[in-house]
């Protein structure tokens, strides 16, 4: 109950000193790339305390919705046509390829087992050794090194993965490089600058003058980050700033990049609704081959746009351009139990978010 309270006293000052700060600034344009950053954010509210000029919007901040349809192609036909076992995280289930889903799959006779992490995959596939075991390896620099962790330790012949793991700075990189990007500044994702550290933006910082702040996920957090944005365009200081400090140094997380760079080799990748990304895809290095489900299986890698589904925006949602309710099937033909795009899908997606919060207006 203190907890709350003293955060809403903090929240309840710093509006008053962003709203004083933006006073006399023109319009703002604040983008988020994580999907815990939009929950936080719509949860409690924090976009009708900002004050008229400033805006916050969501970007490509959730794994399963950036995964594109492509991956989800190979999965369904490793599962019906080369009879694999697919492991992978529950909301990886209901989003679609281009042509099914794997829970479409699953109805058609496809085995697909839902896991909390590779290890259980790899548990799975120890206990398991008479069938071929593929585990759906997605997420951003967080979730990369322990998929770098497991396979540097002696996976199960009969265990590998299909890689879709992306790097968060050479999507924001894209974004800011589009010519009609109006984005003024980034909340920077804490877990994932956790790994990586505040270094790591520096050069999008120098390239485009933009501030970033690596932000936390309390509310206060959060709050405090949209400040020392504000103040930086307000004295046209860009540069990178730590709010998030208790848990994320300058310097990157050691140990974990030392997995990553043994494990992964770096290569541009597709994103869903954003296309190809210079140097934004994880690949597993040639000495892992045995373990990937792309060579081990002869499957296809991508070498083109994926699709887009009728009467879904999510590609402008992940953009940036609008928010999830400007979608004209928004909360009509498109709500969690029948998502007609992947951003409807996950927890951290961001149509999903503001369905579940849409009353969340104070
Ligand atoms: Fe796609 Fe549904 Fe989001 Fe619209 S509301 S962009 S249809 S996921």
């Amino acid at each position: 109950m203190l907890e709350s309270l003293k955060n809403k006293h903090i929240i309840f000052g710093l509006k008053k000193i962003i709203a004083d700060t933006c006073f006399s600034l023109g319009r703002i344009k604040i983008m988020h790339v994580c999907g815990t950053h939009e929950q936080a954010i719509s949860r409690y509210g924090l976009r009708a305390l900002l004050p008229e000029n400033l805006e916050v919007i969501s970007g490509p901040g959730c794994p399963v919705c950036c995964t594109p349809a492509f991956d989800i192609d190979n999965l369904v036909t490793l599962s019906l046509e080369k009879n694999v076992l697919i492991t992978c995280f529950g909301d990886m289930l209901k989003v679609m390829g281009s042509r099914i889903s794997l829970s479409q799959a699953k109805a058609r006779g496809a085995k697909v087992k839902i896991v909390y992490s590779i290890l259980d995959a790899i548990e799975f596939a120890r206990e398991h050794s008479d069938i071929q075991v593929v585990h759906s390896a997605i997420g951003f620099e967080t979730t990369a090194p322990t998929t770098a962790a497991a396979l540097l330790n002696n996976c199960p012949t009969n265990f590998s993965i299909l890689c879709s793991h992306r790097l968060i700075p050479p999507a924001m990189d894209a974004l800011l490089c589009q010519k009609d990007n109006r984005i003024d500044g980034f909340l920077a994702p804490g877990h994932v600058s956790v790994i990586i550290g505040g270094k790591a933006y520096a050069p999008l910082t120098n390239k485009y003058n933009r501030p970033i702040v690596v932000s936390g996920f309390e509310p206060a957090d959060i709050f405090y980050s949209i400040y020392l944005i504000a103040k930086q365009i307000k004295e046209n200081q860009p540069k990178v700033e730590i709010e998030y400090r208790r848990a994320v140094e300058w310097q990157p997380q050691k140990k974990a990049v030392s997995m990553l760079k043994k494990t992964f080799d770096i290569e541009n990748s597709f994103w869903r609704g954003l296309g190809e990304i210079a140097n934004s895809g994880f690949v597993l290095k040639n000495k892992f081959k045995d373990f990937d489900a792309l060579h081990k299986f002869n499957l296809k890698k991508q070498v083109q746009d994926s699709v887009s589904f009728k009467n879904c925006l999510c590609a402008e949602v992940l953009k940036g351009k609008i928010y999830p309710n400007q979608c004209p099937s928004f909360a009509k033909t498109c709500k969690p139990q029948h998502p007609l795009g992947p951003c409807m899908v996950s927890y951290e997606g961001s149509c999903a978010i503001f369905y579940t919060y849409r009353g969340n207006k104070d």
